[in-house]
């Protein structure tokens, strides 16, 4: 036996017997819910977690949320296109609807369609919107705002706020700043960062400030457009503790999103390192999560997908993650479902194979909502 051999035995050893397997428990399904947690991986396929957890932990290792214990798969497509887009993705999930690609909140016809987090407004929860992409991006948008195309990013900037989501964490300031400021990217001279102040926000722009921020509504935009991942910024399980801290203080419950927004992007440029680092600040973000839904017991948490990107298939490597080997199938998204992982009391409703339309109108259900999908007012 060569050396090579007896060290592969030792490292196989150790990851099928030393290694933490013991996921989180299944609660009790009489608890009620409260509180939703609705983690989205942009682009995120069963690849992309593998692909991270294997780098990071070995084969045998398990990303945070592999710990949950129950497990779907979620089927992507749009109304009109087999391969989905965040904007009709986004919709599916946020308002139980199957609508064309590029739109936000509406159906084909351009109707508006009541989100889960509008839902949850309704009977007095509070909200929020957490990201590392703009805040006015598809994703995002889809849970707050209601516009024919994703393109139009300063009407959505105008809707997050007037929406009155108390948290709304991210990039994206220039959709904020009136056209005539150098870096703004509105079409109007409208100053949103003014008006969010007189609706009642305090708007923080780096990670001390946000770390200090005691507020009821809050608007944080770290970057004129997308976060770059830089010291200045809060990361996005350090967004999500503040989101989660600010929002438990509502005695009815809260509604927060979370979206590991740049996972899409590496993918579309087949970058599996770039993607693997994506995955795993978003991990860290569902730790945050997962830490306050186990000790709260009336938390649901979800983690899933809008569609996967790239078809990013793992070909080779080693068990301990070293040599990692990665094929690409494509630049842009693919039909492949998406997994679901479910925490919380009744998150056994999330198991088997699911329409993304399902999502919202179970939480709308086990949370006590008034029932999705629904037309706005
Ligand atoms: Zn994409």
């Amino acid at each position: 036996m060569t050396i090579k051999k007896i060290f592969l035995m030792v490292i196989t050893f150790y990851l099928l017997f030393a290694q933490e397997y013991a996921g989180l428990p299944i609660l009790p399904s009489d608890l009620e819910v409260r509180n939703i947690i609705f983690f989205i991986g942009d682009g995120m396929g069963i690849s992309q977690i593998q692909a991270a957890r294997i780098k990071s932990k070995g084969a045998l290792g398990r990303l945070n949320m592999e710990l949950m214990p129950v497990v779907g798969l979620v089927n992507t497509c749009a109304a009109d296109k087999l391969i989905t887009d965040s904007g009709a993705g986004g919709t599916a999930l946020a308002s139980g609807i199957k609508t064309n690609i590029g739109a936000i909140g509406v159906d084909p016809s351009g109707m508006p369609y009541c989100t889960i987090l509008e839902a949850c407004q309704k009977i007095g929860k509070s909200t929020g919107l957490v990201v590392t992409s703009s805040i006015t991006h598809a994703t995002p948008a889809t849970f707050a705002a209601h516009v024919p195309t994703r393109m139009a990013e300063s009407e959505i900037a105008e809707q997050l706020i007037y929406r009155k989501v108390n948290v709304l964490l991210g990039g994206g300031r220039a959709f904020f700043l009136p056209k005539k400021i150098k870096g703004s990217k509105r079409s109007d001279n409208r100053d949103l960062i003014k008006t969010a102040k007189e609706l009642g926000y305090t708007v923080v722009e780096d990670k001390s400030a946000l770390m200090n921020a005691k507020a009821d509504y809050l608007l944080g935009l770290f970057q004129m457009e997308h976060m770059k991942n830089d010291p200045v910024e809060p990361t996005l399980a350090e967004m999500t503790k503040k989101a989660i801290e600010i929002l438990t203080k509502d005695p009815d419950g809260f509604f927060l999103m979370v979206e590991g927004s740049q996972i899409d992007w590496e993918c579309h440029a087949n970058q599996v390192g770039g993607m693997i680092e994506q995955v795993l600040m978003f991990d860290e973000a569902v730790k945050a999560g997962l830490e306050f839904a186990l000790k709260d017991s009336h938390t649901i948490v979800i983690v899933t997908a809008d569609h996967e990107t790239g078809g990013l298939g793992i070909t080779g490597g080693m068990l301990d993650g070293s040599d990692l080997n990665c094929g690409w199938l494509s630049k842009d998204h693919t039909a492949v479902m998406v997994p679901i992982f479910a925490f919380g009391p009744k998150a056994i409703m999330f198991t088997g194979v699911k329409e993304n339309i399902e999502i919202p109108r179970i939480l709308a259900k086990i949370a006590g909502l008034d029932s999705l999908p629904v037309k706005c007012r």
